[in-house]
């Protein structure tokens, strides 16, 4: 039998477990890497664009690849309770694996400013939702002193095992492509996934299928929650995307390091450019992620267009989490719907007023 039964059984020898490792797994990674057809046509450049839809996973983002480990691990150790701060992704995801696990999640969200579908998980999956006054920044360092201080498990990207389990959508783009990308492009936020991702990359150069071979790695941020472009933590982090509405991001050196030994770069987008690749991938590849995951597609326009990625190049981009997710910011941005009589005469006219030539 060939059943799919998540990234740490297929990846495991590539990642710390033992066969006494009891495995709490929703079948998540072995997401799609779905090749843009039309972009590449509207910006009439010679490259192949592919992304990967890790809004296809269980929960609905990247965050179950680090969570099937994390929780997976904690489960291991005799954990009982996990806890993380979170923008929303990762309340999901921890919500989820803690309730498969049969044991709390606690999670921390900043009150008001997190996506209605990723609440509307956490609080179906049972965790303890937790609203605060205050950003993900200061959520973060909250639970870093309660997990010192209380009897419950870390499982943001500080916890090791996150990073270990991200890793393996590196190793499934390569496996999927059958060689490794010449340009990796993804958001940046806390910095957990590009730091991933890099992992993975180098060690499938160092120690599998790759060949010595690794991508350069381009992280974006949008323009309000930049600190990778200022050089600095910044203390009051907006933007639409609130994936990616961190000022102090806890993988720092490890993306500086992901960058500089890539030869990569980082760039920002504001939040205009953002939506607007939001809705490109809409309209015209029938993909559907959520505005933070728009913003790899936007760098690598923008960066096709300057020819900083030379054309002739394999680019990826992840797209980190499904546009189902966030539907205010979604149908805030897109055009209205038609009030029509139930009358078929009344709905021909319609398509007719809106058919293309
Ligand atoms: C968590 C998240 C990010 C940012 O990833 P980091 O590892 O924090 O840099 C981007 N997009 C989505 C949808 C996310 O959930």
């Amino acid at each position: 039998m060939s059943r799919y039964t998540g990234l740490i059984e297929h990846y495991i020898d590539r990642l710390p477990v033992t066969d006494a490792t009891p495995v709490i797994s929703l079948a998540e990674g072995n997401t799609p890497l779905i090749q843009l057809v039309n972009i590449p046509r509207l910006i009439n450049k010679d490259v192949d664009i592919y992304v990967k839809y890790e809004g296809l996973n269980p929960t609905g983002s990247f965050k179950d690849r680090g969570m099937t480990m994390a929780v997976t691990k904690a489960v291991e150790a005799g954990s009982k309770a996990i806890i993380c701060a979170s923008t929303g992704n990762t309340s999901a995801a921890a919500a989820a694996y803690a309730a498969r696990a049969g044991i709390t999640a606690f999670v921390v969200i900043p009150e008001g400013k997190i996506a209605l579908g990723k609440l509307a998980q956490a609080m179906m999956h049972g965790a303890i939702v937790l609203q605060i006054k205050g950003n993900f920044d200061a959520g973060m360092e909250l639970v870093k002193q309660l997990s010192e201080s209380s009897p419950v498990t870390l499982v943001n990207s500080v916890n090791p095992y996150r990073l270990q389990g991200q890793k393996t959508a590196a190793f499934e783009i390569v496996d999927a492509l059958g060689k490794v990308p010449d340009y990796h492009c993804l958001p940046v936020g806390n910095a957990g996934n590009i730091s991933a991702y890099w992992m993975g990359y180098t060690e499938y150069a160092e120690n599998g299928p790759s060949n010595g071979n690794t991508p350069v790695m381009c992280g974006y941020q949008a323009a309000g929650a930049a600190p990778f472009l200022r050089g600095h933590p910044i203390e009051h982090p907006e933007t639409v995307a609130t994936a990616i509405r961190i000022g102090n991001p806890q993988s720092w050196d490890l993306a500086i390091n992901a960058r500089d030994q890539s030869g990569g770069w980082f760039d920002e987008f504001s939040d205009e450019e953002i939506l607007a690749t939001q809705k490109l991938l809409a309209e015209n590849e029938g993909v559907f992620c959520e505005p933070a995951s728009a913003i790899s597609v936007a760098g690598a326009i923008r960066d096709i267009r300057s020819g900083k990625i030379p054309e002739g190049s394999t680019v990826t981009c992840t797209l980190t989490g499904h546009g189902l997710k966030d539907p205010d910011t979604a149908i805030a941005q897109s055009s209205e719907t038609i009030s029509v009589d139930a009358d078929e005469a009344a709905i021909r006219k319609v398509i007719e007023a809106n058919m293309a030539d």
